[in-house]
């Protein structure tokens, strides 16, 4: 049996009831294959004892003797107050919401106990510790290497753990390999059973790494496989070598600009355009990445413009949907689609959440017919009632903030429309080249002329007055500033209250009274609504308003060419990425931009080495690499957060060595025996038919 496809549900395994059917499903885990696959995030090690004494050091894994009881805090939140000890030394354990452990704590009673320790008021004490009676003989919990797993709101570990053990009792005995036999050969990988069984319950640890190495090897090879028949899909199609000169909209354009394209620019619209020119079934997958600022924007709406020219000489309608990470930004490209490709003729349409009712009955109406040529908006984009007469081209910006689902979704709209992908936070091109393994890539590695690099500037937390001196002048001379702040405001639940932090909203009134209080100073941040933003984002592009305070939400895109003060307080709070976002929002424009980064007095020599790194380099694609070593793997590009790769165990960063190898592996395969027919082979087939380790990759 394949381990996908054991999708009896999770009601058939002992001891889950339908009440804990919808607390399962907030973990996605849906069936019983999805538990076996719900891996722990670590596991606690209670195989070794480690005394009392040790506990500063380690967990505390211990054999004790109960020798004092006593309470503290009267009636209702009165709690057992346990005194035990072992060779090494006495602790006390704190029995919180376990009222039930004065019973079974009898003084002169053997326990087992497992906790973590710390000393306050002159002892050795635990609030989170499990203990049990020796008697309980051969307990799970003890003498052996338990997993941890991510929780939900009403599952604790004991309940997943047993659950899932039964899980295992009940089917892992039938699973299937799913590696062909030569690789698990080759790297000594584990069979499938025995590595779902050590993966939660290892008897060693040397047992769990290799039921980690035969797992991670696994999902990688299964996402390089997928990746290899997409890759093998596209090249096998006729490729149309007439050379990609620019479409009559596309030479329109460009001569009512300005300014011409940077090298990087046309070299982007040469293989955009390529890629289009191609027949009909052929559709562009294509990753565009440039720093900050290079003018990615530009390059989108040309291609839009080649998708509406196919569509005049075709028959009608070739519509793009341009999709942008906030409101904000979404507005920003739809007012610039609007000043440039309107006079062209183009309909252009602002699609967000937010629009009224009325309005966006009318506006998808028109989508419908194919009365707009572009639909710039948010992921409201693809909401169920949104349809296209004929979408040819997707452009998702900042692809790294959007989800796996939510690109195919607006994928789903259209006929297989070309995609084109956007990003300004650099992918590692190791890591680009194997995870976009089917995706062409364009690089703008220039930046268009006369960008002065901006003049970055550390500064303590104490000194925040020279930087507001210096603000001033500029402020005087005509310029504009962004003040970004860590938090919209100071009280917000999810962050304890701490006097130190400044945020948005106390900031924007002080700056406006205390600091600045001759020039116009206005607030920003994702809570305000759609039209307040608008208000204010139009105001401080006209130069109405001098000083914007923000949260991260200027983080991406907004362009405001005559900003150039740039100041991040509480820098240290933000990713180096993120900060090299902030700060390509300024040097836009004519004069020299600065930008101070604010750090908090007490910050650690780590925090500033980490915060020079800003001050040292410019390139985006070094600022992410330099993020990676020291924020660790699993950070950088969103890879994490917007589970843009839906894996289960690998991390395609840390695991980079793994990826590459599976790359090889499944390459060679495909190349070799395209119809996986041959001995060996089959498995591979027969997982990708019938059980598939992913739904889909949205590369
Ligand atoms: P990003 O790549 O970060 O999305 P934008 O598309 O926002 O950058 O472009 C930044 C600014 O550069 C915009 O104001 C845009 O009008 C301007 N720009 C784009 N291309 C050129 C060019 N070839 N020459 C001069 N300015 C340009
Ligand atoms: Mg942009």
């Amino acid at each position: 049996m394949l381990l996908r496809s054991i999708t009896a549900p999770l009601t058939a395994i002992r001891g889950i009831g339908p009440v804990l059917v919808p607390k399962f499903a907030r973990l996605g885990i849906q069936n019983t294959a999805d538990l076996l696959c719900h891996y722990p995030r670590d596991w606690e090690d209670r195989t070794v004892i480690a005394p009392i004494s040790e506990f500063q050091r380690k967990q505390v894994c211990t054999e004790v003797s109960v020798i004092a009881r006593d309470w503290i805090g009267f009636g209702r939140t009165r709690t057992p107050k346990i005194y035990v000890e072992d060779e090494s030394g006495r602790a006390a354990l704190l029995c919180f919401n376990r009222p039930w452990l004065d019973k079974q704590l009898v003084q002169g009673g053997r326990f087992r106990l497992w906790g973590r320790f710390y000393y306050k008021y002159g002892e050795i004490q635990s609030s989170s510790f499990e203990i049990e009676s020796l008697a309980a003989a051969q307990s799970a919990n003890f003498g052996n290497i338990l997993p941890v797993y991510p929780l939900s709101a009403g599952l604790n570990q004991t309940m997943l753990r047993r659950f899932t053990s039964y899980a295992i009792e009940q089917y892992a005995a039938q699973l299937e390999d799913e590696l062909p036999p030569e690789i698990i050969e080759r790297d000594k990988l584990l069979p499938k059973a025995a590595a779902i069984r050590a993966i939660h319950f290892p008897a060693t640890e040397a047992e769990r790494e290799c039921a980690k190495k035969t797992l991670i090897y696994e999902e990688l090879f299964y996402l390089e496989v997928m990746v290899g028949k997409r890759a093998s899909e596209r090249k096998g199609l006729a490729v149309d070598n007439t050379p990609p000169l620019p479409s009559p909209l596309q030479q329109r354009l460009l001569e009512r600009l300005p300014f011409s394209l940077t090298p990087g620019q046309q070299e982007a619209i040469a293989e955009i355009n390529a890629d289009m020119a191609c027949s009909s079934n052929h559709s562009m997958a294509r990753l565009l990445q440039g720093d900050v600022g290079s003018g990615k924007t530009l390059v989108s709406f040309l291609a839009a413009l080649r998708a509406a020219d196919d569509a005049l000489h075709k028959n009608g309608g070739g519509q793009t949907a341009l999709m942008a990470p906030t409101e904000l930004l979404a507005r920003q490209h739809a007012e610039n689609a609007a000043r440039l490709l309107e006079p062209l003729g183009l309909r252009i349409a602002y699609l967000t959440g937010n629009i009224k009712a009325a309005g966006r009955k009318d506006l998808l109406r028109h989508l419908a017919a194919g009365e707009i040529d572009i639909a710039v908006g948010t992921h409201a984009l693809f909401s169920k009632d949104v349809s296209y007469k004929n979408l040819r081209l997707v452009v998702v910006d900042e692809q790294h903030r959007f989800g796996v689902t939510q690109r195919s979704l607006i994928m789903a709209k259209g006929n297989n429309p070309h995609l084109l992908m956007m990003s300004a936070t650099p992918i590692p091109r190791t890591l680009a080249l194997t995870v976009f393994g089917d995706m062409e890539v364009s690089v703008i590695r220039d930046m268009p002329p006369g960008r002065k690099p901006v003049k970055t500037h550390l500064a303590k937390e104490s000194s925040e007055a020279r930087v507001y001196d210096f603000v001033r002048k500029k402020l005087e001379t005509g310029c504009q500033a962004y003040f970004v702040y860590p938090l919209i405001e100071n009280s917000d639940e999810a962050n304890l209250k701490d006097a130190a932090i400044k945020d948005a909203v106390s900031m924007a009134e002080r700056l406006a009274k205390k600091v600045f209080p001759r020039f116009s100073v206005a607030l920003i941040h994702s809570k305000l609504d759609d039209e307040e933003k608008r208000q204010t984002m139009e105001c401080f592009r006209s130069g109405e308003i001098s000083v914007l305070v923000a949260t991260s939400v200027v983080e991406v895109g907004v362009d405001v060419p005559n900003a150039n003060c740039m100041v991040i307080e509480h820098a240290e709070r933000f990713g180096l990425s993120a900060l090299h976002q902030l700060r390509g929002r300024v040097g836009r424009g004519q004069n020299q931009a600065y930008c101070f980064l604010v750090y908090s007095d007490d910050l650690t020599e780590d925090g500033k080495a980490r915060l020079k790194v800003m001050l040292e380099n410019t390139d985006g694609f070094i600022i992410a690499e330099e993020d990676l070593k020291l924020r660790g793997p699993g950070q950088i590009a969103g890879t994490e957060q917007s589970g843009y790769l839906n894996l289960g165990i690998a991390n395609p960063i840390r695991d980079i060595e793994t990826l590459a190898r599976a790359r090889t592996d499944a390459f060679f395969i495909l190349k070799n025996d395209p119809d996986l027919v041959l001995d060996g082979h089959h498995i591979i087939a027969r997982v990708l038919k019938e059980a598939p380790l992913f739904d889909e990759v949205a590369l």
